[in-house]
């Protein structure tokens, strides 16, 4: 059995040695003799620990339309730029654009990201491949795909349920808007019986909510619970334009919704009353969405924004930075059922170890606060994911063969 031993490392006010055992957390402190035979020791002095980023939804292969369409309204930019793109995109590309995509995950601390895209296959192998973790979806959106193509997906989630114990698949029906009531329905009874996350894009923009207001005489989170979607296995992603009720039944559901709140800015989409949110009780995340609306996949980005969201639409005292890098971190985790993204004994060994020398993280009055609100990735020493290091001292494995690769096939698809 393999163990890791962070010796001195400094977590929650201390300096400590934590014993990584079986991809788990099994001691922090109090280590006997015997915990040291045979285990690896890693000197972690003048680093902290800090539970790394848990991306809520992404959708990775989209690095490589970074930059490529930007400043325009939401439809011009869909239909006369991104469709278009995405259109020469081979299965390759998928895989090179993922690949990009969780190189810049990495480098600024995250180790799991859900994902909602095309090509599956090509964004299941590289997570496989690049250590850390992924809630990879099998999309849908009707028009856009054949019937025999849905029924494939149906198949593949089924047949690829248990490949890795870091890759898990769920059903991602696209939106209420791309997606119809009958195979809505039968992707939330899938997702029920083979026990797996259901994911969409839900309550995005106002006109979303006011065309499903016309077509169905509801809101989209009623719509859900029509659906029988609502439950403790289903995570929205946006939700910007909620209200109360809304809100309310997610909360009694159990269900849980990622906001993406750098995207919803870019594209005008709005602000999500976050203090109403929390206040409702649901379980609320974070996530980037993809690099063409963001521009970047750099959750330490997306945890200050809602931190400052949430202040200027009510007070400064409200979601301190302990509880806004919870939304970051655990709360993702819970929502997509990884028992992950808190540095405990007994949780898997997922970690930052910080460089406590970095200039925005000093002086140290208070570390969550610095880590929140003064720092960025350049203080991001190394990355663990499932007890195992991702990034070691700044640097990823074959990163500039990553970069290059991804420029060149970015140049030929444009
Ligand atoms: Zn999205």
């Amino acid at each position: 059995m393999a163990k890791t031993i962070l010796k001195s490392v400094f977590h929650q006010g201390n300096f400590c040695d934590i014993l990584i055992s079986n991809k788990r957390f099994a001691k922090i402190g109090g280590l006997t003799p015997k915990d040291y035979e045979k285990a690896k020791v890693v000197d972690c002095n003048g680093l902290a620990i800090l539970p790394p980023f848990y991306n809520g939804h992404c959708h990775a292969a989209m690095t490589l339309l970074r930059g490529y369409a930007d400043d325009m309204p939401l439809q011009e930019w869909l239909q006369n730029h991104i469709w278009p793109f995405e259109g020469k995109m081979k299965p390759k590309d998928i895989e090179i654009g993922s690949r990009l995509a969780i190189l810049e995950m990495i480098k600024s601390g995250t180790v799991f990201f859900a994902d909602m895209y095309w090509h599956r296959e090509q964004t299941m192998k590289v997570v496989k491949e690049m250590g850390i973790r992924a809630t990879i979806g099998v999309t849908f959106a009707e028009g856009l795909v054949p019937q025999e193509a849905i029924e494939n997906n149906f198949k593949f989630l089924r047949d690829h349920k248990f490949e890795s114990d870091r890759v898990a698949l769920a059903v991602m029906p696209h939106s209420p808007y791309m997606v119809g009531e009958k195979l809505f329905k039968r992707c939330a009874q899938v997702a029920r019986e083979e026990e797996m996350i259901l994911h969409t894009h839900l309550a995005e923009t106002k006109k979303e909510v006011a065309d499903c207001k016309k077509q169905y005489g509801c809101t989209p989170v009623e719509l859900m619970d029509r659906y029988g979607v609502l439950g403790g296995n289903f995570v929205a992603a946006h939700c910007v334009h909620m209200n109360q009720d809304d809100m309310a039944m997610m909360a009694e559901s159990c269900s849980a919704a990622i906001l993406n709140p750098c995207s919803n800015l870019k594209l005008c989409s709005g602000i999500p009353k976050i203090p109403k949110m929390l206040e409702s009780g649901m379980l609320v995340g974070i996530g980037t969405d993809g690099a063409s609306s963001n521009n970047n996949l750099d959750m330490h980005e997306e945890m200050k924004l809602t931190s400052l969201l949430t202040k200027v639409s009510s007070s400064a005292e409200k979601l301190p930075a302990g509880e806004v890098l919870k939304m970051a971190t655990s709360n993702v985790a819970i929502a997509y059922g990884i028992p992950a993204g808190v540095i405990a004994e007994g949780f898997l060994a997922d970690a930052l170890l910080v460089d406590l020398k970095n200039e925005r993280l000093n002086p140290c009055h208070n570390l969550v606060s610095n880590w929140v609100y003064a720092a960025d990735s350049s203080s991001i020493h190394s990355v663990l994911c499932n007890g195992q290091f991702v990034m070691e001292n700044h640097h990823v494995d074959g990163e500039e063969d990553i970069v290059r690769e991804a420029e060149l096939c970015a140049k030929r698809l444009a």
